[in-house]
């Protein structure tokens, strides 16, 4: 090597030392006045081309400070083929540029600041620079290639983190495709990372690494800039913007940079876990995660919590755009009552303006974030990629009703049926759980000739005719229609507030609903599981155990509305039934099902559908279409690969735990119940009187949605706190709900 030196470069080196190289052998080289890095690669055309473009690209810095230098052979040239240990190789010198890692130094405001400026300064020269070699490379690492590393998801072994990178693909379809044509492009340094950037006296004074030299849009170089600075950040936001302020005053952004810039270093975020997760692939002797690939995985989290809007205002304001004025909540309600009536409400004193949501977070079109602890509908997480997919595919290709032959409602209907037990074995596919709760009744009319119904004190089940005459929350509301003379009552088993409790209490409210049901012939008797409108209200256990086989001595069927409590959400059952140890004769289905997208079921015995099928044709224009068929399928699938009902069981446990914490610290706090992410926080005036506090749990409520969370409030003094959030909540998402909740009972003592 030394003799290479001298020959090639006429002086003699005081010390050679090898240096670690991923795929290349690097020296570092230290002659009398200055140290130099000798870099060799493996040869081939390819590399050469690239080197080659490597050191044209660092000769326009060659009057700057702060960049290698390329330095040239005896004979002028930059770059040559030499034999090194006995192989050809590509060899190059370079300057060797002193100072610390931008990952060993303490980071500042100006440190940021002047990172921002560098880069700034940097891309102004290469702006200037053309080069084909660059300009006709495809490869993973350039963002605006991010499709090439769509193959490396499936080698990523958590579903749960491989839904989270396909959601970010998917956002940048959306949002940054359509504009990209439109966006500035250059050659860009492109891996502007912690250990490329060189700090001395909080100042970056430094780049290396020009290996990755990319042409891209020109807002990519912040993209990656900004990922690596903050994605170790607490408050990545703020970091960035100290960045983004000092670039924009060298080098100014347009405002379509910054539109993009969110999902840009989103994209850059999935680019290095996927490729993190394809080389442990490919070597799986390397078991462990290196730092970088945790951090990336934080801030993909992280990125998620912010979400799109937030993120877009803190990096406008960081280059002094104005953000663009949004319509005030009472504009928008002002608007809403001209045309849609009152009787529909609105949560909260102040109302959210909603605008887009991700797995448990929504985004409110202020820039606020809410992490959603009260949504059951987007089961298995808002905007779940799989289930866009599967809704975006279909629509696209096919979307008819059942009077056609297709593929998708037979796969479908096996794969839920799948999920019950053999009796229950014919499945009825409508829109909505009231059209459901409405279909059922027919079916147990139908099957029985008989009319009457007992159904569940504060329970609910639709807002069709039938489902208003079968939900008590509604009919013996002040306002409501009052009860029907066809129905019959049974009270709650509640062993909180009810009149039993203790072990026998099941078994005792079953007694009495059974001396109840004979009041009349009934078709059938109706009841969730956990009665929701009830205040999350479990019914007692061996209740249905003892009640239903008296049901059907009577001739009457035994419905159960699984609604709410449905696809896992229990957690130790993927049925609520399942709790209480019983078969029902037929299950009505709804929110959960299609994730947002309105898909409601019934299902039943043979017996029960042969029955209705000797009545008059049965016919929904919707309901058990391909597009639902394919999103409720892909609902089926997200639970099971993500293993959402065993995250319902392990979460669920641990937020209710912290309840039962709480509970012990503040006496307001008269139960906590339910199962899984299904959960009920009754507040009292007193433990013992158990004396409903409404205007206690309405105060909650209220201030958690001041403090960016989703509760709701509810039961028949609306003073229970229920909390059921897509099935994707952490225990991270636990800890804040119930930190909050605890602030709030603290600011309130
Ligand atoms: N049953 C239960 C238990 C419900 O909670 C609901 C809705 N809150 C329904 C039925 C009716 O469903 P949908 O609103 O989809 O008509």
């Amino acid at each position: 090597m030394k003799k290479l030196i001298e020959q090639h470069f006429g002086f003699t080196p005081n010390e050679i030392n090898k240096l670690d190289g991923y795929d290349n052998q690097n020296f570092l080289i230290a002659s009398e006045d200055a140290k130099y890095i000798f870099k060799t690669y493996r040869n081939s055309g390819e590399t050469l081309d690239q080197v080659e473009a490597e050191n044209q690209t660092l000769l326009l810095f060659s009057d700057s400070n702060g960049y290698p230098n390329p330095v040239s052979f005896s004979d002028g040239s930059y770059c040559k083929v030499l034999e090194v240990d006995k192989e050809k190789r590509i060899c190059r010198m370079l300057s060797f540029l002193e100072g610390q890692f931008f990952a060993e130094v303490e980071h500042s405001k100006n440190l940021f600041e002047s990172f921002g400026r560098f880069l700034a300064q940097m891309d102004l020269t290469l702006q200037t620079s053309v080069n084909y070699t660059i300009q006709s490379r495809r490869w993973e690492w350039n963002i605006t290639d991010l499709e090439l590393n769509r193959k490396y998801i499936a080698d990523i072994p958590e579903a749960s983190k491989r839904s989270k990178v396909a959601y970010f693909f998917q956002q940048y379809n959306e949002h940054v495709l359509p504009v990209l044509p439109e966006l500035r492009k250059s050659i860009i340094h492109n891996d502007a990372n912690e250990w490329n950037i060189l700090v001395k006296d909080d100042e970056v004074t430094g780049i290396i690494d020009f290996g990755d030299l990319a042409h891209s849009t020109l807002i990519c170089e912040l993209a990656v800039a900004l990922t690596y600075a903050c994605y170790d950040k607490e408050y990545p936001l703020k970091w960035a913007a100290y960045i983004l302020n000092a670039y924009h005053r060298v080098l100014p952004l347009q405002e379509r940079e910054i539109s993009v810039l969110y999902y840009l270093i989103a994209a850059r975020l999935c680019i290095s876990v996927c490729n993190s997760a394809h080389s442990r692939k490919e070597k799986p002797e390397n078991t462990y995660a290196t730092s970088s690939e945790v951090k990336a995985w934080e801030m993909i989290d992280r990125w998620l919590a912010i979400g799109p809007i937030q993120a877009e205002q803190a990096f406008r304001e960081a280059v002094g755009l104005m953000n663009e004025p949004r319509r005030t909540t009472e504009e928008l309600s002002m608007e809403r009552f001209q045309f849609i009536s009152p009787i529909l409400s609105v949560s909260y004193k102040n109302p959210i303006y909603m605008e887009r949501a991700a797995f448990q977070y929504m985004y409110d079109a202020h820039g606020n974030s809410f992490l959603d602890a009260y949504n059951n509908i987007p089961h298995v997480g808002h905007s779940h990629p799989k289930v866009v997919e599967a809704g975006q595919r279909q629509m696209a290709k096919l979307n008819t009703n059942t009077r056609y032959l297709y593929d998708s409602l037979n796969r479908y209907a096996g794969q839920l049926l799948a999920k019950f037990p053999e009796s229950l074995n014919k499945v009825f596919f409508v829109n909505s759980g009231s059209a459901a709760s409405d279909l059922a009744i027919r079916l147990a009319r139908a099957h029985t000739g008989r009319s009457g119904l007992m159904v569940m004190e504060h329970g609910y089940h639709g807002n069709t005719q039938i489902g208003i005459d079968i939900s008590d929350y509604k009919f013996s509301n002040k306002a409501g229609q009052g009860q029907k003379e066809f129905i019959i009552k049974a009270p709650i088993p509640d062993t909180y507030r009810g009149k039993y409790s203790g072990r026998d209490a099941g078994q005792l409210y079953a007694k009495e609903a059974i001396g109840l049901s004979r009041q009349r012939e009934i078709a059938a008797f109706i009841t969730e599981p956990v009665v929701g409108c009830g205040g999350q209200v479990p019914l007692a256990p061996g209740y249905l155990k003892a009640l239903y086989p008296e049901i059907r001595k009577q001739g009457g069927i035994c419905i159960s509305d699984e609604v709410q409590t449905g696809f896992g959400r229990l957690g130790d059952h993927y049925w609520g039934y399942e709790a209480q140890g019983v078969i029902p004769d037929l299950v009505i289905l709804g929110k959960p099902m299609g994730n947002g997208h309105p898909i409601g079921a019934v299902v039943t015995t043979r017996e029960i559908a042969d029955s209705f099928s000797k009545g008059v044709e049965f016919f929904s224009s919707f309901g058990g279409n391909p597009v639902s068929c394919e999103i409720g399928s892909a609902v089926l699938q997200v639970i099971e690969d993500e293993g959402l009902q065993e995250n319902a069981r392990i979460t669920g446990n641990y937020y209710q735990s912290l309840f039962e914490d709480l509970k012990r610290e503040f006496p307001v706090i008269g139960d906590v119940r339910g199962s899984g992410l299904f959960i009920g926080v009754e507040l009292v005036k007193d433990p013992d009187t158990k004396e409903p506090d409404t205007h206690l749990a309405q105060h909650i409520k209220n201030e958690l949605r001041n403090r960016h969370i989703l509760v709701s409030t509810d039961g028949p003094f609306d003073s229970v706190i229920k909390s059921k959030p897509p099935l994707c909540f952490t225990k991270a998402n636990a800890d804040r709900v119930v930190e909050e909740v605890r602030n709030v009972l603290q600011e309130k003592a």
